[in-house]
């Protein structure tokens, strides 16, 4: 498949030139399609256009060592985040939590990046809420979602899972212990009924890969809703998974 279409394809879906427009993706799903992963990203920056900015995860995965922007893997999130990065003029949080950017607001969205709090309003995925960005799921579901940790961080949700990282003290690497807002994360897929039930998400196909479009401050509305009606609403029932019972205990 030739780029062109897949830039048709984007731009049908919705994606706003100008706009700012966080990738979330597993390009095994999307491709194949012309010039492998670098093509991905070059389609979907003729999309965005000059004036838009494109995001992607860009964390390291790695918590047994600290966290370079300029040379650390993105390990977990797939090729096409892990070739983003490595692009020239694309900025890096300085975070193990790290999100990646290029465009007009690049430098904002990847400004701050707390460790401890890393899906917050101050935060890459916040910037994008604040910016009124759009989020594009690119052969994965909500379950890869971050902007739904957005707003159960806004929701202020109690739950919280251990989480260790190192960082630089100086010029000594030192382990730091928090706690993060987190689960399997599965039932995040949740999110598609309640963002269809509104018609403020947009479906198609983007290269060989279901796609999903919808706006960040809406996905923040929907979950916002169900989390001020039930807290646990993404945990699953005790004894499904390590992940849900760790945070189901961190609120007993
Ligand atoms: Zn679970």
């Amino acid at each position: 498949m030739i780029n062109q279409e897949v830039i048709a394809q984007i731009v049908d879906l919705g994606v706003r030139p100008g706009g700012v427009l966080l990738v979330h993706t597993s390009f095994s799903r999307v491709g194949p399609v012309e010039g492998g992963p670098h093509g991905l990203i070059d389609a979907l920056l003729m999309a965005v256009g000059p004036a838009g900015t494109l995001v992607m995860p860009s964390m390291s995965d790695d918590d047994d060592r600290p966290f370079d922007r300029e040379t650390t893997a993105c390990a977990g999130m797939g090729v096409v985040a892990d070739s983003f990065w490595k692009r020239p003029g694309v900025l890096r949080s300085n975070s193990p939590h790290a999100f990646a950017a290029i465009g007009p607001h690049a430098a904002d969205i990847t400004a701050d990046h707390p460790l401890e709090v890393p899906h917050g309003l101050n935060s890459p995925v916040g910037r994008v809420y604040e910016l009124d960005g759009q989020v594009l799921l690119l052969g994965v579901g909500h379950d890869a979602d971050t902007t739904i940790h957005l707003a159960e961080t806004m929701a202020g949700v109690r739950y919280r899972r251990p989480k260790y990282a190192v960082v630089w003290n100086g010029a000594q690497a030192a382990r730091v212990d928090y706690t993060e807002i987190d689960h399997c994360c599965q039932n995040f897929n949740l999110v598609d009924e309640w963002l269809d039930a509104g018609h403020r998400q947009r479906r198609g196909v983007v290269g060989h890969a279901e796609a999903r479009l919808a706006q960040s401050r809406n996905i923040v509305e929907v979950v916002l809703e169900r989390l001020r009606q039930n807290e646990t609403v993404f945990l699953h029932p005790p004894g499904v998974d390590v992940e849900c019972d760790e945070a189901r205990a961190s609120i007993a």
